[in-house]
Formats: C-alpha cells, structure tokens, sequence
C-alpha cells in the first residue's frame, strides 16, 4: 500500500477560536447560505472574516452535479434553484460588514443557464446593499457555453475567476467534466467580454504534477490573458479523495511565484495555505493597475 505522506509543520497552524466568528456561523444557519470558509475547515478563517473582512460564498445549493477528486462538497440532486438567496447573501455581506467578497458555486449542469441569472442578481443584490464591497465572482466553466459567462458577467464583477486547478495531464482525473482548454477558452472569453475586469485563476500543487507541467501552464494561463495567479497546497478533505503526492515547502512556493511573476502576472499569492480567495482584497486594485 502507498504510504501516507504525513504532514509538515508549516501547515499545522493554530485555530484561534479567540473571535465573534461563532455568531457568524449560527447567522449563516438561520439564513441558510453556505460558505467555503466553513464547508472547506479553511485554516485562514480568523483572518479572513475578522482581520481581512472577506469571505466565500457558495451558492445556488450545496449539493454539486460533478464530483471533482479533489472537492468535498456533495454530489447529488441539486437543490430547488432560490430566487431569495441573492437578497439573503447580500444581507449577510452587510452584517459581515466585509470589504470583498467571493461568490462561487456548485456547477448547476442541471439548468440550461448553468445558475448564471441566480449568480448576476447575487452581484447585483450585494452590489445593491454593499455599494463599497468588491466583488470577486469563481463559477464553474457552465458548462463553456458563452452565453452564461455573458449573463454571469453583465453586472460587471470586480474580479472574474475560474480555476484551472491542475496541470494538463491531471485533469482528467482530477476534475469531473472540466477540460483543460475550456477552462482556458473561458477565461480568455471573460476577458474579450470585458478587457478591464481582471481575471483570475487557481492551481493546487501536490497532485504528482512536474515543474515543467506547471510552467506550461502559467504559459497558457498568460496566453489568454489571465490577470492574477494563486498556487496552493492540495490538502486531502477526507480518505476517498485523491491523495497528497507531495507537500511543496514555503521556499519552493517562493520559487513559484517569481516564477509567476516573471511570466506577467500582475498579481500571484503562493504558499502552503493560500486558497483561491486568499488575500483577494489586496488584488482588486492591483489587477486594476
Ligand atoms: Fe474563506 Fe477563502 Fe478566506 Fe479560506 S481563504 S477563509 S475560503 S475567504
Ligand atoms: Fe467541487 Fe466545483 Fe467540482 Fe462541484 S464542480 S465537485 S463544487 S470543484
């Protein structure tokens, strides 16, 4: 049997439980919304709700139709699509008093829109209470069709992001439906629709991808114009996901993000807990640059 890797310190990190985040999380429940924060144990908790003033959203349910080997969250018979969800999240965006937030969701194959008109009136709605929040908007590829990426992006987010998760030669069997270049064509469409809104992408490292794989795709994510970069650890949510091939060192992320940096990205946040949302604040102003 493969050996389980065990984990490095630096990844071991504290919970502070010290915060009103407590509050938080019972207010999510009464308004039935879902956060990845919360559903992802992300580690950055503390920091993001309370320091930073952000969080992630996942919308349109909590049950997703694809079955990604990296992603906890459920598969299944997604739930009744919630015309009131918008009104609920921009409301908790208020009471969360945040500065930026991401809205993400499940991927809705379901529906022909893909979840699209649901997704533009959330931005809408938070847009509406939360005129000085910046909003960062992560769907799925919806299935690649173009239409769904213009009705998700008339609103006109602050950030359009899509993650390309892995290298070319991993996603099929790290993604569930996702291809490699629909990703990439989706990004590059966002950015034809909309030249001035940055785009975004993220790749989890430790799935057994080479240096080589991970140069060529900073190289097509800057083909196609994609703004900012995040590289994070791949953490196993539980024993049925793919799991860990390597746990990259503070000093090799370093490396990767000069790297990154190198190849044109205005932005890139790379380290063992850097998650697609982490420190997007600081990375409005900078794509905007
Ligand atoms: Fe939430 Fe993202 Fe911050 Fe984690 S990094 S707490 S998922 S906003
Ligand atoms: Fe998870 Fe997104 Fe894949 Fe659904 S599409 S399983 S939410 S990564």
């Amino acid at each position: 049997a493969e050996k389980m890797l065990r984990k490095p310190e630096w990844l071991k990190v504290k919970l502070n439980t010290n915060t009103n985040y407590r509050g938080l999380k019972k207010m999510m429940r009464e308004k039935n919304l879902h956060t990845v924060c919360e559903e992802a144990k992300c580690p950055n908790i503390h920091e993001c709700w309370s320091v930073r003033k952000t969080a992630t959203f996942m919308i349109l349910g909590d049950i997703c139709t694809r079955a990604c080997r990296f992603c906890a969250v459920k598969t299944g018979i997604p739930n009744e699509l919630d015309w009131s969800e918008p009104t609920r999240v921009a409301e908790s965006v208020k009471q969360m008093g945040l500065k930026h937030v991401v809205i993400t969701a499940v991927a809705r194959d379901d529906l022909k829109d893909g979840g699209a008109e649901v997704f533009a009136e959330t931005v809408r709605a938070v847009r509406r209470k939360n005129p000085f929040c910046t909003i960062e908007v992560l769907p799925s590829d919806m299935m690649g069709i173009k239409e769904n990426l213009e009705t998700l992006m008339r609103p006109k987010p602050n950030i359009l992001n899509h993650n390309i998760e892995t290298v070319r030669r991993l996603t099929p069997t790290v993604r569930a439906r996702a291809t490699y270049n629909r990703s990439l064509d989706f990004l590059r469409y966002a950015k034809e629709l909309h030249f001035d809104i940055p785009t975004k992408s993220s790749l989890m490292v430790g799935l057994g991808e080479t240096i080589e794989e991970i140069i060529e795709l900073m190289d097509d994510l800057r083909t196609n114009n994609v703004d900012i970069m995040t590289i994070g650890q791949y953490l196993q949510p539980t024993k049925n996901h793919l799991k860990v091939k390597k746990y990259y060192n503070p000093n090799e992320f370093l490396e990767l993000k000069k790297i990154a940096l190198s190849k044109g990205f205005k932005h890139c946040e790379a380290g063992p807990l850097v998650r697609s949302s982490y420190h997007a604040d600081e990375q409005v102003s900078v794509a905007n640059r």
